[in-house]
């Protein structure tokens, strides 16, 4: 071949055509980016030594309109597929496989359905599942119906409802005033374009999408033309090729292109104001105890009233200002602006010392900040910022203060300049997240997916973004220059610009009410219109539905899935490196793994000595002692050492049941108070002084600041109430059942949260009460005595920490400690907890050990049996829940039930109980079995980035599962057979019997049930 024709012929391998190839040396990959010929389907394929293979293709789909038909269509392409016609491959899926990651996602433009998998045959099954199921489902007026809504009649006199798996978690959505929040800021910048919409679908809205829509946007935007696929990994780069040729060449190329352009919002002319409402709780909490059942004769805790006044007190508004920036994507300089605006976004919110954030926590017009700060995911950024938790009564003036506040804290910074440490801090932290790359529990391909799709989606580079050292280096030596980089921002993105609106979320204690009364009237006028003939044949409709559900997929059909075999799975565990030292006699775990050169350090004070009533303080120590300085440094100061010195300092608690088998009860509990930070190898030293520092220095005498972190801690709980109800619920029935786990509802459960509504009273009338209540936990904490170090780094990185952490070790007293008793409480048998939502959360559970049973470790494959079987169809399928969880801990012997979102009580109730017969009953299909195993053991084997892996090990040697245990465990899971189904069976019905329920929803729904619930209010 000549030199020209290599030049003007152009390559295709398996249908594709090579447009690009870059090599991207800060992410170790290989990037190439094609275009597939016949189609014009695009595809970026990087190469890397990551393990963690990913895959994803994503489609552009802006809604057109509210009814949620982007989100409808991503669950219902999930119904079963041309090759794999089954009611639902994805719960296959998850089942049998050792995916990664594995789900599907609506954003406000796009739908995306990312895989991933360590392992490589597992991982070409999911990717043949999911590209069969995005181009040729099996989409019918049932898929609908069952995912999207549809009228439910019992019979022809019942009356109508409206069910549907999207419908119900919309409105569980919209029962969340933050989520609501979010979603009315981005409409009030865009509300021109597609994100003037929800593409999630509201509530309202849904009924109105019909079956001909739904098809055609499939047919028009789930086509190759419209399509952005993506590997990365250590897969083979020309297989991926073939693979997605397979599908794609079915198709051919759309007489024109998909009409799936997203425009742009016109900049706004003058600023605007919008005010929105949200559903508040009506009912005063003195009713609710009136009407509430009948109590246990002998008062409760006391937690279960909380106090009169507290209606009032929590039904707050939100306010949040929000500014139109510039499109990132193709622009010229683009990703030297997006990554400026990165570091703005921290130098003005990141730390609690960043100045934005202060002047507005400071101000005392609310409880915590509010919005999203920078919004990268849509095709113009955006700005999000605001407060949460202002008294209702005066908010319309406080947002007006807030907006001001905002502003006029803007122009002094650009005015008066950025403290050279706040952006120091700034640059600091932003350069060490590019380089550790720690995506957590994600996928780093992942995070690298959705990073192209920010710019590839609007027709721009793909890989314009991923590359950060250049523009580290060009921002770097603009500062250098003396460059007012930050400043020229504020001043060009958010003083000088006229495209923002403030938007005032209020309350409206009858909006609830209002909702249902509408949704009750359009059912009338449904109804009114309808013939009895129609009634009837709506009511055979439904019960078509319901058989079709409820009918079991052929076994041959099952079998077309793919899956691993157990012959592919490891016998073993996998071992994470585990060394036993010691610093100064406490011990110390080293964990050698390739960590870049970061050094990630815990350090784990003992909670034993603490009494029970300082056990609730303890979070707020936590973050007492990161955030309100030293008595040599004060608290701004101290917060921009952190950021500039190292990746971040936090503290967690751990409790934890211990292992059974050590011959202690229930009121055995590793209690930790965590400290964990991390730092590049450079920098440890820092990093240890500063743990030093915060524990034997600490000053907690500035009540301001102290007060503001408790409301603070006060609002985010509350806020992770309605989404979390499944935790608040399942957490408080817990506490019933061991030590460690009514600490843990102390903490972080309602007592927790009732607790900490109490000491921000406290801080009111007696600061100094609180302070001293501080310093008094700390001293119990303070020992080496009951010290665990843990750190997790390069070997010689640990050999050189060595004398460090002796001498962090050694700074520590060497104080005895004295465990204190603990007690457990003593709770109603069955408990409502009233929140302002649509929607319920039922959880229902019991210690197996108490009861006698001990199912073993193979009762992780039973409950992941039912988890993607029994409970899915039950629970979710035909129950409407947005889902259904059973855990049994081998540590603790807890076995627990708890539904998400769910529409139903005593129905969820009903499924729960109906496990144990359905398990001893159960003639168990090999194939199911085998499938079961692989899910559990890709459950044990789930994929951990170098700090989760050193973390773990910490975990479980504070627990006592050494690697005997864990083998056994192993062993059992690799080994279950049908005789541990029905042990599990047994102790479900243990528990269950007569075990204790704890339901979080409406009030409504809690006080209409008879189930005998105890109610309380809690929001
Ligand atoms: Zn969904």
């Amino acid at each position: 071949m000549t030199k020209t024709t290599t030049l003007t012929t152009a390559q295709t391998t398996h249908g594709f055509l090579l447009e690009r190839e870059e090599r991207i040396a800060e992410l170790s990959a290989t990037a190439r980016i094609y275009r597939h010929e016949k189609t014009g389907a695009r595809l970026l394929s990087l190469e890397s030594p990551d393990e963690n293979k990913v895959f994803g293709v994503a489609f552009r789909t802006p809604p057109m309109d509210s009814t949620g038909l982007p989100h409808i269509l991503e669950h219902s392409v999930l119904c079963g597929s041309r090759k794999f016609p089954v009611k639902e491959p994805f719960v296959e899926l998850i089942k049998g496989s050792l995916n990664t990651f594995l789900n599907a996602l609506t954003f406000p433009d796009k739908t995306c359905y990312p895989v991933a998998s360590a392992n490589l045959q597992d991982f070409y099954n999911l990717v043949d599942v999911y590209l069969d199921a995005v181009f040729f489902p099996r989409l019918t007026e049932n898929t609908l119906k069952q995912e999207g809504w549809h009228y439910d009649v019992e019979d022809a006199a019942a009356p109508l409802a409206l069910k549907g798996v999207v419908f119900n978690e919309m409105k569980g959505v919209y029962s969340s005033p933050d989520s609501l929040l979010a979603e009315y800021s981005q409409r009030a910048l865009f509300p021109d374009v597609c994100y003037g919409l929800d593409s999630g679908g509201d509530p309202e809205r849904i009924p109105d999408l019909t079956f001909a829509q739904f098809m055609d946007y499939h047919r028009r935007l789930y086509h190759p033309a419209n399509a952005y696929a993506f590997f990365s990994g250590d897969d083979d780069p020309e297989k991926r090729l073939a693979l997605l040729d397979e599908y794609f060449s079915q198709f051919d190329a759309p007489a024109a292109p998909p009409d799936s352009a997203i425009g742009l919002q016109p900049p706004f002319a003058a600023p605007r104001r919008l005010v929105h409402y949200y559903a508040a709780d009506s009912a005063d909490s003195d009713d609710a105890l009136e009407t509430g059942e009948a109590r246990d004769d002998a008062p409760a805790s006391g937690e279960a009233a909380p106090e009169t006044g507290e209606a009032r007190e929590t039904a707050r508004a939100m306010c949040t200002v929000n500014f139109g920036l510039p499109q990132i994507a193709g622009a010229a300089g683009g990703p030297d602006l997006d990554l400026a605006l990165g570091v703005l976004e921290h130098a003005l919110i990141g730390l609690p010392s960043s100045p934005l954030r202060k002047a507005l926590v400071d101000s005392g017009l609310g409880e915590d900040l509010a919005g999203g700060g920078l919004e990268t995911d849509l095709k113009q950024l955006a700005f999000s910022v605001g407060l949460k938790g202002m008294p209702a009564a005066t908010a319309e003036s406080s947002s007006d203060a807030v907006e001001q506040l905002v502003l006029c804290t803007l122009r002094q910074l650009a005015e008066g300049g950025l403290h050279p440490d706040d952006i120091g801090a700034a640059m600091n932290s932003v350069e060490f997240d590019l380089r550790e790359n720690n995506t957590g529990s994600y996928p780093r391909g992942l995070a690298l997916f959705f990073e192209a799709l920010s710019t590839w989606l609007y027709d721009a580079d793909p890989l314009e973004l991923l590359p950060f050292e250049g523009p580290l280096a060009r921002l770097k030596a603009r500062l250098a220059r003396g460059e007012r980089v930050f400043e020229d921002l504020i001043r060009a993105h958010f003083l000088d610009n006229p495209h923002r609106a403030l938007v005032l979320l209020l309350p409206d204690p009858g909006l609830g009410a209002r909702r249902e009364a509408a949704e009750e009237a359009r059912l009338a006028a449904v109804r009114a219109k309808l013939s009895d003939a129609d009634m009837r044949r709506l009511a055979e409709e439904t019960r078509t539905l319901r058989a079709l559900q409820e009918a079991p997929d052929a076994p041959e059909d099952l079998a077309k899935i793919p899956r691993l075999k157990l012959s592919d799975l490891p016998r073993e565990n996998a071992r994470i490196p585990h060394e036993k030292l010691a610093a100064a006699g406490a011990p110390l775990f080293a964990h050698a793994l390739p960590t870049s050169g970061v050094v990630y350090l815990d350090l784990a004070l003992d909670l034993s000595a603490v009494p029970d009533a300082l056990i609730p303080l303890t979070p707020i120590l936590g973050r007492a002692l990161f955030e309100m300085g030293t008595k040599k440094t004060p608290f701004v100061d101290l917060s921009r050492r952190i950021a500039m010195t190292t990746g971040g300092l936090w503290a967690q608690t751990f409790v934890s049941s211990v292992r059974g088998e050590r011959g202690q009860g229930p009121d055995a509990a590793a209690q930790r108070l965590l400290l964990r930070g991390k730092a590049t190898r450079e920098n440890l030293a820092a990093l240890t002084g500063l743990m030093a520092e915060v524990l034997l220095e600490p000053d907690f005498s500035d009540a301001g600041r102290l007060g503001k972190i408790i409301l603070e801690t006060k609002a985010r709980r509350e806020q992770r109430l309605i989404p979390a109800g499944h935790t608040l619920a399942a957490t408080r029935l817990k506490a019933r059942f061991g030590v460690a786990q009514a600490m843990n509802e102390a903490m972080q459960g309602l007592s927790g949260l009732t607790f900490v509504r109490e000491l921000a009273g406290r801080m009111e009338s007696n600061p100094q009460g609180v302070r001293r209540d501080l310093e008094t936990l700390l001293g119990f904490l303070l020992s080496r005595r009951g010290l665990v170090l843990n750190i997790t780094a390069e070997g010689p990185d640990i050999q050189a920490a060595l004398p460090l952490l002796e001498g962090l070790a050694a700074s520590l007293p060497d104080a005895a400690i004295i465990p204190a008793r603990r007690g457990i409480p003593d709770l109603p048998e069955r408990e409502g907890l009233c929140l302002p939502a649509q929607v319920n959360y039922v959880a229902a559970g019991g210690n197996a050990r108490l009861r006698g049973q001990e199912p073993g470790a193979a009762a992780a494959v039973a409950a992941k049996f039912l988890r993607a079987g029994y409970l899915w169809e039950r629970v979710r399928v035909q129950g409407g829940a947005y889902g259904a969880s059973c855990a049994y801990s081998r540590l603790s012997g807890n076995l627990v039930f708890a539904s998400y979102r769910d529409p139903n009580l005593g129905r969820t109730l009903e499924a729960f109980k109906g496990v144990g017969p359905h398990l001893t009953g159960l003639t168990i299909d090999p194939a199911e079995l085998e499938k079961s195993i692989i899910g559990a053991v890709g459950d044990l084997d789930h994929y951990m980035l170098p700090d989760a892996k050193g973390f773990t090990a910490l975990a479980r040697e504070l627990t006592g599962e050494d690697e005997a245990y864990r083998q056994a465990a192993r062993e059992a899971v690799l080994g279950a057979t049908a005789a541990d189904f029905a042990a599990f069976g047994r102790a479900v019905d243990a528990v269950l019997e007569d075990g204790p329920v704890v339901i979080a929803g409406g009030r409504e729904a809690l006080e209409k049930s008879d189930l005998g619930l105890t109610l309380s209010k809690v929001l």
